[in-house]
């Protein structure tokens, strides 16, 4: 066996449905006598709900978190702790309100309870990506790590469909990166896969039903153990590319996640047959590439990058700008072969080896 090195990321997960339930408890467990609930505005009057049945120990609410984590919201959210003397946060809703939990406590160091309702698992990295004059500046760092995340599959039955597909393959990209990383390990790939298989399976039912609890609770298990994979090692070519056309191009981050992963893992195929196998076993495909295309498809999301408003003549630039910064990939980086790959992404074709 090859020669790895192992970070577990320490936190405390309760999962399962009606969890959402033992929030006093966990607050309780905590220590904490005055929590602030974040939620994003949309998400407000179900935080709010969660919020009573802690009765006097949550003293507020805010409910302004937003995309990206402005630094300028967190200011605002500040004010509001130091107002209400909380000595803690739970942060309710998707990456942007974790965020917001997260920003919260690299300042204050106050503990924080993330109760997640999308696939993004944000909740289970040390990662946070802060926004401030139109630059987004991440970071790496534990202390944002929530020290306790409440799983419920019932707060997630409302997730709009199409949100839920996109999502998914989001967090599938993380795990799929995983299993080729430069950092990667036993303990991590056996996660992924797992993840991986979960969401796989649980996905198109979803776009079925979106009201299938038992899909519905299979992806949420999958997108935490997807959340582990990227907080724990490093991500290549899928993730720079990603980041670049969104960047670039203001492309919507899980759509643009879902349409180039089959093209991404394509690239990489030659160069990574271990990971290769492991994506056989868990898509149960002979053509791992081919099935997360088909996946896209069978939960209905857009698979062309044209479809989301890139130019054609964007692939060269996309093409110039992901050889540009070198970084690690299994796969050498070349020009034509990354040019061949974006060509077929931004039209929405099959994904091909070479
Ligand atoms: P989001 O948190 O922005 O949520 C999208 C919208 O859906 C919001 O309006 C939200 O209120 C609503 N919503 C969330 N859950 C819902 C539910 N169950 N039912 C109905 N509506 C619901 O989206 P996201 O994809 O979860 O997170 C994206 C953000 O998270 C980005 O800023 C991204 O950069 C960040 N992120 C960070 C990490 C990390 O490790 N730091 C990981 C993944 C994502």
């Amino acid at each position: 066996m090859r020669e790895f090195t192992y970070t577990a990321n320490p936190g405390r997960v309760v999962f399962g449905e009606g969890k959402i339930a033992t929030l006093a408890e966990e607050v309780a467990r905590l220590g904490l006598s005055r929590v602030l609930m974040l939620s994003t505005p949309q998400q407000e009057a179900q935080a709010r709900a969660v919020a009573g049945a802690l009765g006097g120990t949550c003293v507020g609410l805010f409910g302004g978190a937003a995309m990206h984590t402005p630094v300028a919201v967190t200011e605002l959210a500040l004010a509001v702790v130091t107002e209400t003397g909380a000595d803690g946060v739970v942060a309710f809703g998707g990456g942007s309100t974790i965020g917001l939990g997260k920003a919260i406590a690299l300042r204050t160091d106050l503990p924080q309870i993330a109760v997640p309702t999308t696939y993004a698992g944000s909740e289970m990295t040390p990662i946070l990506g802060e926004t401030q004059g139109g630059r987004k500046v991440t970071q790496s760092t534990s202390k944002v790590l929530p020290e306790v995340v409440i799983y419920d599959v019932t707060l997630t039955l409302g997730l709009p469909p199409a949100l839920s597909g996109t999502s998914g393959i989001n967090a599938i990209a993380h795990a799929v990166e995983a299993l080729y990383a430069q950092s990667r390990n036993p303990i991590i790939s056996l996660i992924a896969v797992e993840g991986i298989r979960a969401l796989a399976r649980a996905l198109p039912r979803i776009a079925e039903r979106p009201g299938d609890v038992a899909a519905r609770s299979d992806a949420q298990y999958g997108a935490w153990l997807c959340g582990i994979c990227l907080g724990a090692v490093g991500m290549a070519l899928h993730h720079k590319l990603c980041h670049t056309l969104g960047g670039t191009f203001e492309l919507p981050h899980a759509e643009t996640h879902t349409i180039v992963l089959p093209h991404a893992l394509a690239y990489n195929a030659p160069a990574v047959p271990d990971a290769m196998e492991r994506l056989r076993q868990a898509l149960d495909a002979d053509d791992a590439a081919a099935a997360l295309f088909d996946l896209a498809g069978a939960v209905g999301a857009a698979r062309a990058l044209r479809d989301l408003g890139m130019p054609e003549a964007g692939i060269d630039q996309a093409a110039d700008l992901a050889l540009a910064n070198p970084y690690w990939n299994p796969r050498a980086l070349d020009r034509d072969g990354i040019r061949k790959l974006l060509k077929r992404a931004w039209a929405g074709e099959p994904p091909q080896q070479g």
